[in-house]
């Protein structure tokens, strides 16, 4: 039942969910409730209406309680709630990934999983297989990222690159190692979309595959825009470059395409909007609109082959979730699909996007603000850290915000936005408008 706006919580309400990436002592002092949402707003326990200005968790892509895919659902749980996937299956999880290999050209085969940290775990482990299935079991080693961020399961934070969501928990995957990130304020500040300058950063992985020798490297996992480390662009020409150095050492090239996944850059994915191909991808998010937790693995023609035709005859991969393919995800799934192609969502983020560029961008010269950057319809405004205090000044701009009735995100002192690819100019506007303003009395 959600909270009615009048009923009291015991102090302890707050407490019994352990809630993630957040301190719920904090939480408590000041409790941001969503009861409801429709389109591109959230409804608050106390009756107020946020625009969001982030679709949830970068995931809500097409708005909020979309009527063809809430129908879809209760459809689904009227006739199959669930069915195994070991050995057995149901229609929808067929269709649906056939449908999904048919969005992109040169993946034939998607394994389903229910996250997109369940999806990079999962990816990571079909590309060790894979070597392996290909007669390269010495190829062991997972190359990442600094400022990566590829969920939570201990494959995600060993490759991932963020030090605060791996120093709690000890030591994590042998074997890996991280390429410097791509950000550089020095030449690239202010950058409108891809910067020119840093393509030449790809070759860090040169550096690795000199100190490890490529023949121990199974294989590297990028986010082609780094999203939750406060959307981090790749300078032009860097993906291209990190796909060349892949195939000169034949290393798999992984896409974490959780945000870029559906639309985010205008595109299907990512890979469409840069023009390069990796091996394996994951996404999740905009999969269902975030509706049924769901994440798919997509692999490029022949990485099934390997397992189906090894030469001791067919494998199976030793991998997989009670949940995989779920029906409701599945009935949640192809909605979505539909959806954004029937209301022509990712050709209207493309359109979009210049708005965006410019509106991001007016807000240059505010207070406390050192950098702005933008692809498709992803945003940062990244403020000057107070001394001492790191986080605190978005923290702040962040709760501001929320009171003026806007939702962004914050990653460290970056202000993150992506709005569902139904968002009108004036409320882009209205987004701009309300950071610019928040902005002007921050301290
Ligand atoms: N990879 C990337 C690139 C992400 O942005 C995220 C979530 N923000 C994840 C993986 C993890 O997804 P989840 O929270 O669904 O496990």
């Amino acid at each position: 039942m959600p909270l009615a706006a009048n009923e009291s919580t015991k102090p302890n309400d707050l407490e019994s969910f352990w809630m993630p990436f957040t301190s719920n002592r904090d939480f408590k002092q000041n409790p941001r409730l969503f009861v409801e949402a429709e389109g591109m707003h959230y409804i608050t326990a106390d009756g107020r209406r946020v625009l969001d200005g982030t679709s949830g968790l970068w995931c809500s892509n097409a708005g909020h309680r979309r009527k063809p895919i809430v129908d879809a659902i209760k459809k689904q749980a009227e006739v199959l709630d669930f069915a195994p996937a070991f050995q057995m299956g149901h229609p929808l999880s067929f269709e649906f990934a056939s449908r999904l290999t048919q969005m992109i050209e040169g993946f034939d085969h998607v394994f389903f999983t229910n996250s997109g940290s369940e999806s990079v775990d999962t990816a990571l482990k079909i590309a060790l297989a894979y070597q392996r299935a290909r007669g390269q079991g010495t190829r062991t080693r997972l190359i990442g990222r600094e400022r990566g961020y590829h969920g939570v399961g201990f494959g995600g934070i060993s490759v991932g690159g963020i030090v605060g969501n791996r120093k709690q928990f000890g030591t994590l995957l042998n074997g890996v190692d991280h390429m410097r990130h791509t950000h550089d304020m020095e030449h690239n500040a202010y950058t409108k979309g891809e910067p020119d300058w840093g393509a030449h950063l790809a070759d860090d992985l040169e550096r690795i595959v000199a100190l490890h020798d490529a023949s121990t490297i199974a294989a590297v996992i990028v986010e082609p825009v780094a999203g939750s480390t406060g959307v981090l662009i790749p300078p032009k020409g860097y993906l291209q470059r990190l796909r060349d150095i892949c195939d000169k050492h034949g290393i798999l090239l992984i896409f974490d395409e959780v945000i870029t996944g559906f639309g985010r850059l205008g595109t299907p994915f990512g890979s469409d909007y840069f023009g390069v191909k990796p091996d394996i991808f994951t996404t999740a998010k905009g999969i269902t609109n975030a509706t049924v937790p769901m994440g798919a693995v997509f692999c490029r023609d022949g990485i099934y082959d390997a397992f189906m035709d090894a030469p001791e005859g067919a494998i199976e991969l030793f991998h997989g979730y009670t949940y995989s393919g779920h029906p409701l995800a599945c009935a949640a799934g192809l909605a979505t699909i539909d959806l954004y192609r029937d209301e022509g969502l990712f050709e209207r983020a493309a359109e979009l996007a210049p708005y965006w560029e410019d509106a991001m961008h007016s807000l240059k010269g505010s207070n406390h603000v050192i950098d702005i950057r933008n692809l498709g319809m992803v945003g940062a405004i990244e403020l000057e850290g107070i001394a001492g205090k790191p986080t605190a000044r978005a923290m702040d701009a962040f709760k501001q915000c929320y009171d003026k009735g806007l939702l962004v995100r914050t990653t460290g002192d970056i202000i993150a936005l992506s709005p569902p690819l139904i968002v009108e100019k004036g409320q882009i506007d209205f987004i701009a408008d309300t950071i610019g303003d928040v902005l002007r009395t921050l301290h």
